[in-house]
């Protein structure tokens, strides 16, 4: 047994706690979600310095299960789990990404993007995928009656879900909206086994099935109002601070949608920072796309209100959310890092994707919203051309070829396309090609 403590607790601060092997999912007194609640006391017994020292000599390992950027975290995420119990690919582990081409466009020099994307299923929901299967591993190995684990998505959810419930064994469901999600992201669990359900509505449709479909407790749930998730992506935080030699970066900017991410971000850095492996805050900026914007709004009423919105369609489908079930605690987080949230229009967000791809990236549309975002609170001055920023990419794009087609093509609604580069049809003769060729670096010479 470890010898650090962590539970479920309300996040509301009702009364109780309950063991992180207990299905369940919402406060029994109020209703509010759950959080995991680590002994602090027991983790500060460790001061700052040695937490860093630890977690960098586990840097690089392949002894299980500290190769995964996750697990390397063990004892600040699920500390009492056996090691034998958990399912893991190895999540985590990403590069920081030095936008060099990019930030100076924007008149700057210290721009990153760090892809989450670059991982197993190709998106960020990996690193709270394997925490929840992992548990879920461990509480059938208790002898806990779980039949199968399910999820609704905008996509990547499913995709992680899938294929770590296939790598451990355990039957997944998964709720998908029709004709919602990309090619990719649906053949993701069809292919990993998932029994694939594709409703008739968007994706806080499937949620609300799924909430009923998992009244029955040996159906687990598996979306982020499940915090166990929380706890897995939170360690992004903890790796951008050590890839960049524990120095923290001004300003981090993470697109959302359901808006567990933004909160796992924020729960990182305080962590860290309540253990003294950081002195700095950086200020964190949700990006949204305007046509799914309910905390952009909210924000404008400096969080006075929020009002759920029916979200339109957007590119960045993943983040197409109107009713987010992780809203108050994004709003506590953005509350405590200084927080802004800025909208991207389907133009913006496709621009800046292609930008980006035009210097060496390869972006997906949710990347291309929180890109789109810097570009905008940098013209508007609420981001410092001085400043370090990263800007979190969370799928890869990869997954998002229809977008990439479409743009290119100039085939997407309310899109310019203005980066648009075709192919050039020609017939094959030398002296054709050597026109052309002359022509195209001509102009990207201007
Ligand atoms: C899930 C997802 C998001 C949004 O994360 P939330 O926690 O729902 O805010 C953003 N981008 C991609 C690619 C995603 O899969
Ligand atoms: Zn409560």
């Amino acid at each position: 047994m470890s010898q650090f403590r962590a539970e479920f607790k309300c996040i509301a601060g009702c009364k109780g706690s309950y063991p992180l092997d207990s299905i369940i999912y919402r406060c029994p007194s109020c209703g509010s979600l759950l959080e995991v609640s680590h002994d602090m006391e027991q983790l500060k017994l460790r001061n700052g310095e040695a937490w860093r020292e630890l977690f960098d000599s586990r840097n690089g390992t392949n002894k299980w299960p500290y190769g995964s950027g996750v697990w390397r975290k063990k004892e600040w995420v699920i500390p009492g789990i056996n090691d034998e119990n958990i399912v893991s690919m190895y999540e985590g582990n990403t590069n920081l990404f030095r936008a060099k081409r990019f930030g100076a466009k924007l008149g700057m020099n210290d721009v990153w993007v760090k892809m989450c994307g670059t991982s197993h299923t190709g998106s960020f929901k990996d690193l709270g995928m394997t925490v929840l299967v992992s548990m879920v591993n461990e509480m059938i190995s208790r002898g806990k009656n779980i039949k199968a684990v399910a999820c609704a998505s905008t996509g990547d959810t499913s995709a992680a879900l899938a294929a770590y419930a296939a790598y451990a064994g355990i039957p997944s469901i998964v709720f998908l909206p029709r004709n919602k999600i990309s090619i990719a992201q649906l053949v993701q669990p069809m292919a990993n086994d998932a029994i694939v359900i594709s409703l008739d509505t968007n994706f806080d449709g499937c949620m609300k099935i799924v909430q009923e479909i998992t009244k029955d407790n040996t159906i687990y749930l598996a979306n982020s109002m499940n915090s166990l998730r929380i706890e897995g992506q939170k360690t992004i935080a903890v790796e951008m601070a050590q890839q960049f030699d524990w120095e923290i970066p001004d300003v981090v900017i993470i697109p959302g949608g359901n808006l567990g991410n933004v909160a796992a971000l924020g729960a990182g850095f305080k962590m860290m920072y309540e253990l003294g492996l950081i002195n700095k805050k950086p200020r964190i900026v949700l990006a949204q796309a305007e046509n799914a914007n309910p905390l952009y709004l909210s924000f404008l009423r400096k969080f006075e209100e929020f009002s759920p919105v029916v979200p339109k369609k957007t590119l960045a489908s993943a983040i197409q959310i109107g009713d987010p079930v992780s809203v108050h605690k994004a709003i506590k987080t953005l509350k405590e890092f200084d927080g802004i949230v800025e909208q991207a229009s389907e133009d913006e967000l496709a621009d800046a994707a292609a930008l980006a791809d035009k210097t060496g990236m390869y972006t997906c549309p949710h990347t291309g919203v929180a890109l789109a975002v810097l570009i905008k609170l940098v013209e508007k001055q609420k981001i410092s051309k001085t400043d370090r920023v990263i800007v979190i990419s969370t799928a890869h794009g990869l997954k998002f070829s229809e977008f990439k087609v479409g743009y290119h093509e100039k085939r997407l609604d309310g899109v310019s396309s203005k980066y648009a580069n075709m192919p050039i049809e020609l017939e094959a003769s030398a002296d054709k090609v050597r026109e052309v060729l002359e022509r195209e670096l001509a102009a990207r010479r201007a």
